[in-house]
């Protein structure tokens, strides 16, 4: 699934190659997905999309908004998989949930690995929409500050308890992260997924906040994961230290075996002597 860093690539990407490009047709889905996410009919979708030029690209944590002028918001969230930019004279897939194609031949296609919106909005429209309306600031976003990231920490110690890896995963609580971001940043903070978030002391939360950011920051620059794909379907180039192969690795800190545990939905890679 993308993560913050790979919609900020796409973002890039697709504003320096998409704008500015006009719409001959587009088209939704072809090939049946129950966990695709549209707002439109495909006949609804082809007629508002046609004719219209794509305009400027913005990234929200997992969203991605594509203007398409006059008046529209193409909005991409929560998806994996693919979105490709395909230039004139060049194969399209043959299955895709949501393809254009533009007047000068190029086109882009997405497809969406489990689930995902791919959703089109009258401008400004976008913004009301659930989990964007009331998203919180997300690590890119100058609001991010160490006395923003105190405060959530305050408050989550009052309601359920939270664990490291749940601060990081769980609800959006910081917009953009996912399972596979969250482990480098919680061994590099050297934080066991489970620690309790109300036992963290003053330095311990300056540590996980100035490494979020850090981690994000080089994640980005090295153009997303190396397990994903951008817009010209090249894979990112920022190799995860706990990736999916990590378990039973040595650690580069310190040689003990990485292990891993099932935890809050999903596969979890940790330093047992690191992250303690
Ligand atoms: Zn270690």
């Amino acid at each position: 699934m993308f993560e913050l860093p790979e919609y900020f690539t796409l973002a890039r990407q697709i504003n320096e190659t998409l704008t500015g490009k006009v719409i001959e047709q587009g088209s939704l889905g072809n090939t049946p997905h129950k966990f695709v996410w549209y707002n439109r009919t495909p006949s609804e979708f082809a007629a508002l999309t046609r004719g219209k030029t794509v305009g400027k690209t913005r990234t929200q944590g997992r969203w991605l908004f594509i203007a398409l002028e006059p008046g529209y918001v193409l909005t991409f969230g929560e998806c994996g998989g693919k979105v490709l930019f395909h230039p004139a004279g060049s194969p399209v897939p043959k299955k895709y949930h949501l393809h254009l194609a533009f007047t000068d031949s190029s086109a882009f296609t997405a497809t969406t690995q489990m689930w995902g919106a791919m959703e089109l909005y009258e401008q400004g429209q976008e913004r009301n929409r659930q989990y964007i309306r009331d998203m919180r600031p997300t690590p890119v976003d100058p609001g991010f500050t160490l006395e923003y990231f105190s405060a959530l920490l305050d408050e989550l110690a009052q309601g359920e308890k939270r664990t490291a890896k749940g601060l990081l995963t769980q609800d959006q609580l910081i917009p953009g992260l996912g399972n596979s971001i969250a482990q480098d940043i919680l061994f590099r903070a050297k934080l066991h997924p489970k620690h309790p978030i109300p036992d963290l002391d003053k330095a311990q939360r300056r540590l996980l906040h100035r490494t979020i950011l850090k981690t994000v920051k080089e994640v980005i620059e090295r153009g997303g994961r190396n397990d994903e794909y951008d817009l010209y379907g090249h894979a990112g180039g920022y190799r995860r230290v706990l990736d999916k192969n990590a378990a039973g690795r040595p650690c580069p800190e310190c040689g003990t075996k990485i292990e891993k545990i099932q935890y809050l939905g999903g596969a979890c890679y940790f330093c047992p002597s690191c992250q303690q």
